[in-house]
This record gives structure tokens, C-alpha cells and sequence, in this order.
């Protein structure tokens, strides 16, 4: 079984970052990852707020923090964790991750599994991803060039995604469950001042029509319940994200959402295990925040290694 200090679990910014201050710590890293490295940022257009770094794609953000881990050394391997068990070893408790593909052993793990995004929950949602459902605009956005589409969400990722959005559709609904945005009022703005955006708030998609694919979506406005129906060919869901930490449950401890607790330490309740970035309990979720956290769960890894 192929052995090393530190397996980090996850290749988002979290990840990535863990990976960079472990290695240059002289620390021998595997990174396993289930899909793609980059994590959740390679779906946004723009990233601002970055310090150091005033415009960047989140696509190439992901690509120079991957470019950076593998300079330093760093194995990165796309395969899915499916769990952890422990082995008692002279040297201490031995970690030993197993994947679809096999089994690796190590000293400390780093969970940085991020998370995935929250679906509506309705019927053909999932069915019709592809025909007219999407989570990514800035992946699926050219299909619907000159094409009127909705994005449901009141958040940072939603207000975005319009206004990506709203630059080559013909139009773009917001369909958002509340009158007030959860994201910054600076994007609200943006979108406030585009002729082809439309906002329906106070509502909820109740229905998604079409045969084989979306041609529209009903929407029920919360006070009065009337029904109206949008005639779009895309639908971009941005309700957030969920934590998906279910294979670890029973080495570290979850709060009720599903996020794996620690603190700013990014110690888990089990010694030699870490955890940085958006799957830790905390409040603020930014790339500085996870790139922050995967220092910190690095260097304390390190440190329990010693
Ligand atoms: P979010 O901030 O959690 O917002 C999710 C939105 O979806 C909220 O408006 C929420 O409504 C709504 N929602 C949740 N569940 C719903 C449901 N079942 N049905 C309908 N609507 C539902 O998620 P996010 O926009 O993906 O952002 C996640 C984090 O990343 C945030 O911290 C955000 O600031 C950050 N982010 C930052 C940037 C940036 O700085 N450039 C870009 C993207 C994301 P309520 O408001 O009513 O709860």
C-alpha cells in the first residue's frame, strides 16, 4: 500500500492550499479528488475579492493553485474517498484512505471535501440537468445565447450568474424566495440598472414544465399564491451548497447540517485528522477562507506529525 505523510481529501481552494503548505513543509502529500481539481470556484466568472489579485476566472484561480501544488511536488490522484479506517502502527495511529480504486496509508488526513449544490427538490429537476437544468452558468450559459432563462437564488453565486447571464441571454429572470437579496447590495445594483432583467421575488418554483427537457417554469408568488408561468429554456439553480461529509461520521464529529465541527484550528475531535474550508463549521465561506484554512490544517498536521 502506497504510503505518505498527508492525504488531503478534496482538490478545491481549501485542498490545494493545505497541499502547498504541507509540501513546502517537506511533507510528502497525496491529494485525492473525485471529480476535478478546483472545486467550487471553477464555476464563477469573476473573482474580485482576492487579495493580491484584482481580476482572475475562478477557472484559471483553480488552475494556478493546481500548477503551484504540483510545482511543489504535491501527487494529485482523481479518485472518490469512500472512507477511513485506522491501523495502530510503532509509529502511532496510521490513517488508511480507501477509494474506489484502493486503499493509501498516512500519518494525518485533511478534509476538505467542500460542498456540492443544494437542489430545488422538484420533479424532473434532476432528470432534465442538461436539458434545461444547470448549476454552473458560466459552464452552460453559451447554450442559451439569445435565449430567456431564469436563475433561482438570493445569494452571491445567483446575483452572478444573472449578470453573466444577462450579458448574451435575451432575458433573464431572478426568481428569488424572498424581497430582500442575501448578496451584496453592490450586484443587486447591477443588475437593477439591466434592461433585460427581470425580478420575481417572493417566489417559488413550483413546477417545471417540458416533455423531454425544460420549455418553462411555474412560479408561485407567497403572498397572493398566483401561478405564472416563465417561458424559459434554462433554468440555473444557485440555492446554495450542502456538505457532504457522510463517509467520515464516524471519525469525526457533524453538526446538524452535515459540516464537520472545529474550530479556527481546524482540529476535528479526532487527533491526526483536519479539516479546512467550506465543509468545517464556520461563518464566513470566501476563497480567502478556505486558502486560510488549508494553511492552518496544514501546519497543524505538520505539527502532529512532527
Ligand atoms: P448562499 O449565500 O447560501 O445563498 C443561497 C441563496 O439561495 C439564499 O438567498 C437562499 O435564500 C436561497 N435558498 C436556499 N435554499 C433554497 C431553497 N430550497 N429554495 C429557494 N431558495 C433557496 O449561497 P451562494 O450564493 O452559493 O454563496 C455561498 C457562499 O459563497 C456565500 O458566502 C457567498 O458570499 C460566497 N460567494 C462569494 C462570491 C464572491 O464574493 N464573489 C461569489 C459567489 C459566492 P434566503 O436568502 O432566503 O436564505
Amino acid at each position: 500500500m502506497k504510503s505518505v505523510d498527508i492525504i488531503v481529501v478534496g482538490a478545491g481552494t481549501a485542498g490545494l492550499s493545505a497541499a502547498i503548505y504541507a509540501a513546502r513543509a517537506g511533507k510528502t502529500v497525496l491529494v485525492l479528488e473525485a471529480l476535478t481539481h478546483g472545486g467550487q470556484i471553477v464555476n464563477t466568472p469573476e473573482v474580485e475579492n482576492y487579495p493580491g489579485i484584482k481580476h482572475i476566472s475562478g477557472y484559471e484561480f483553480a488552475n494556478a493553485i493546481y500548477e503551484q501544488a504540483k510545482e511543489l511536488g504535491v501527487e494529485v490522484l482523481y479518485e472518490k474517498v469512500n472512507g477511513i479506517t485506522l491501523e495502530n502502527s510503532t509509529v502511532g495511529e496510521l490513517k488508511v484512505v480507501h477509494t474506489d480504486k484502493q486503499s493509501y496509508e498516512c500519518k494525518a488526513v485533511i478534509l476538505a471535501t467542500g460542498a456540492k449544490n443544494r437542489p430545488l427538490g422538484i420533479e424532473h429537476e434532476s432528470e432534465w440537468i442538461g436539458a434545461g437544468v444547470s448549476y454552473c452558468a458560466t459552464c452552460d450559459g453559451a447554450f442559451y445565447k439569445n435565449q430567456e432563462v431564469a436563475v433561482a437564488g438570493g445569494g452571491n453565486t445567483a446575483l452572478e450568474d444573472a449578470i453573466f447571464l444577462s450579458n448574451y441571454c435575451k432575458k433573464v429572470y431572478i426568481i428569488h424566495r424572498r424581497d430582500q437579496f442575501r448578496g451584496e447590495d453592490r450586484l443587486e445594483k447591477i443588475l437593477r440598472s439591466k434592461e433585460n432583467v427581470e425580478f420575481v421575488l417572493n417566489a417559488t418554483i413550483s413546477k417545471l414544465i417540458g416533455e423531454d427537457g425544460l420549455d418553462g417554469v411555474e412560479v408561485e408568488d407567497k403572498n397572493t399564491k398566483e401561478k405564472r408561468v416563465l417561458n424559459v429554456s434554462g433554468l440555473f439553480v444557485a440555492i446554495g451548497q450542502t456538505p457532504e461529509n457522510k463517509d467520515f461520521e464516524h471519525l469525526v464529529n457533524l453538526d446538524s447540517s452535515g459540516y464537520i465541527v472545529a474550530g479556527e484550528d481546524c482540529k476535528t475531535n479526532h487527533e491526526g485528522i483536519f479539516v479546512a474550508g467550506d465543509c468545517r463549521t464556520k461563518k464566513i465561506r470566501q476563497l480567502a477562507t478556505a486558502a486560510s484554512d488549508g494553511a492552518v490544517a496544514a501546519l497543524a498536521a505538520c505539527d502532529y506529525i512532527g
